[in-house]
């Protein structure tokens, strides 16, 4: 089984100015191709911690990852620091040259002198070149290893190695024992309820791997295993466990698979928020092709907003307050008659720090959905700062509209 080593190159990475999304990204797509990420390590960009952590990743793996340090100003060493390590000078790439005055011709722009420098790589590698920015790639096979050294730019990264280094792996790597793999996401249900659906049982005697990943409203839970029958096996358990509750198996957003279902029905949607500011029209509106089902939204923060645009009664304002059940009925009936649709969201409710009371506390959220069946209205509690209650009020209200559209 080959073994891989992670090599982040960044002094910003360290210093907590960059979030290292690259390793994230490079150990999930190694690890996709049934291969184990057993180091990463970061380094600054300074020539004796390169050295080093090159020694030990070679050492130790069959696959190193490098990234970052290829630009052109003082601080990016990488190339020259691999050149050295090898004991070997740079050569110059004529095509990545080429791919760098076509860039900055795109751009209108002359090209820089020192930008000629990016096309330069040790004279043992083989280029990777990079139509997606300017920095060469390049990779080195030695003694059955294979270094593969990427520019540091995230976008570029990703493209690099989706065009040039996946295709690069699996051709060295061939007898990788394969494993298959299962993705389930899970709303409405936290981590430990999970857990106790699926019990001793699902885990009894089976030879699998397993993962759960948490998130604000949403549950990912990764299965590998080399048997593809038991994947299938416990594919179907896991529906039966879990119930609507698990809405995709296709690496799929609540908002896409909730599009999906829309489509299917020919159902259309509006809604209309209060404490979410419009979070839950930008989650709907993420999933491309929105267009077909959802018509539109409004904010209504303020309660003449509500009663003049939304047709909510004052009475029914005053005697109940803004954030009550009967205002979330009100809401979502008046989405649905303003828009013209189907079906209704609406979320009011106190998202915090201020605002709150004894009797309506923070975190308090009231979702009303209505339908051609009628109006129901669902009352939560969450807690935690303002950003994750509106982000879990959201993700409920996308649960309920979900668990509508699949009873
Ligand atoms: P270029 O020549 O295009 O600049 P490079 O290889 O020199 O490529 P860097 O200069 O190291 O890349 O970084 C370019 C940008 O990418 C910077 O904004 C940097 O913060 C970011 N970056 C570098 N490494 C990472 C990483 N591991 N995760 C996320 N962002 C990164």
């Amino acid at each position: 089984m080959p073994r891989c080593e992670l090599i982040t190159i960044g002094s910003e990475l360290l210093n907590g100015s960059v979030l290292n999304t690259n390793a994230q990204f490079l150990a999930r797509q190694v690890s996709a191709l049934d291969i184990d990420v057993v180091n990463q390590v970061t380094c600054r960009d300074n020539e004796v911690e390169i050295m080093q952590a090159l020694r030990t990743a070679i050492d130790r793996a069959n696959l190193i990852f490098v990234t970052g340090g290829l630009g052109p100003t003082p601080d990016d060493i990488t190339r020259d620091t691999i050149a050295r390590f090898f004991g070997c000078g740079l050569e110059f790439d004529p095509r990545q040259y080429r791919q760098i005055v076509k860039f900055f011709k795109t751009i209108q722009r002359e090209t820089p002198a020192v930008t000629r420098q990016e096309a330069f790589r040790p004279a043992i590698s083989k280029p990777l070149v990079n139509r997606f920015g300017i920095a060469l790639g390049f990779y080195i096979t030695i003694q059955r290893r294979l270094l593969i050294v990427l520019p540091g730019v995230p976008r570029e990264l990703k493209q690099m190695f989706d065009t040039a280094a996946r295709p690069l792996i699996t051709r060295t790597f061939p007898n990788r024992a394969r494993k298959y793999s299962l993705e389930a996401r899970i709303a409405g249900l936290h981590e430990p309820q999970i857990m106790n659906r699926l019990g001793k049982r699902f885990f009894r005697d089976r030879d699998f791997e397993f993962g759960i990943y948490p998130a604000i409203g949403e549950v990912t839970i990764r299965l590998k295993s080399k048997d593809k029958r038991l994947l299938a096996v416990l594919k179907r358990e896991l529906r039966e466990v879990l119930g609507l509750h698990l809405f995709s198996f296709e690496n799929e957003t609540i908002s896409e698979a909730i599009g999906r279902e829309l489509v299917r029905k020919r159902l259309t949607l509006s809604c209309v928020e209060s404490c979410t500011g419009g979070l839950f029209a930008k989650l709907i509106t993420d999933a491309s092709g929105a267009s077909k089902y959802f018509k539109g939204s409004a904010v209504a923060y303020d309660d003449k907003v509500k009663s003049d645009k939304l047709g909510v009664p004052k009475e029914v304002l005053s005697s109940n307050g803004a954030v009550s059940g009967a205002v979330a009925r009100a809401l979502a009936n008046g989405a649905q008659r303003n828009y013209g649709t189907s079906l209704a969201i609406s979320i009011t409710g106190i998202a915090g720090p201020l605002g709150g009371s004894k009797r309506k506390p923070v975190g308090l959220i009231y979702v009303g959905m209505s339908s051609p069946l009628g109006t129901q209205v669902f009352e939560f509690r969450f807690s935690g700062e303002r950003s994750r209650i509106r982000l879990q009020a959201t993700q409920r209200a996308l649960f309920v509209l979900w668990k509508w559209l699949k009873s």
